[in-house]
């Protein structure tokens, strides 16, 4: 549920008309937008891990929701640098043992 913006009334999210004062409400056409902002900072946060730890920290209490994309594309990030070290560690190893 929304309000309206001329009399305050609870009105319907999709409602293009306030029901009980008739003023047209404005769209709220913010969602899309904002997604699209969340995904660049994912990869902004992905790309550079430390800028998405500030980041997490700068957003955490003003905006938690961006703070989380943020925090999750560092973690994505280190995840990534996880899996590709465990690879190099194996190649290393199967080196090792086998390359003698
Ligand atoms: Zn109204």
């Amino acid at each position: 549920m929304k309000y309206c913006s001329n009399c305050g009334k609870e009105i319907f999210d999709d409602a293009v008309i306030c029901p009980m004062c008739g003023s047209m409400q404005e769209k709220t056409e913010q969602k899309p937008v904002k997604d699209k902002m969340n995904v660049a900072w994912f990869i902004i946060s992905f790309l550079w891990w430390w800028v998405g730890i500030i980041l997490y920290f700068a957003f955490r209490k003003s905006n938690p929701q961006k703070a989380k994309v943020c925090i999750s594309g560092t973690i994505s990030a280190f995840a990534v640098a996880a899996v590709i070290g465990l690879f190099a560690l194996g190649v290393n190893i199967i080196d090792g043992v086998f390359g003698l």
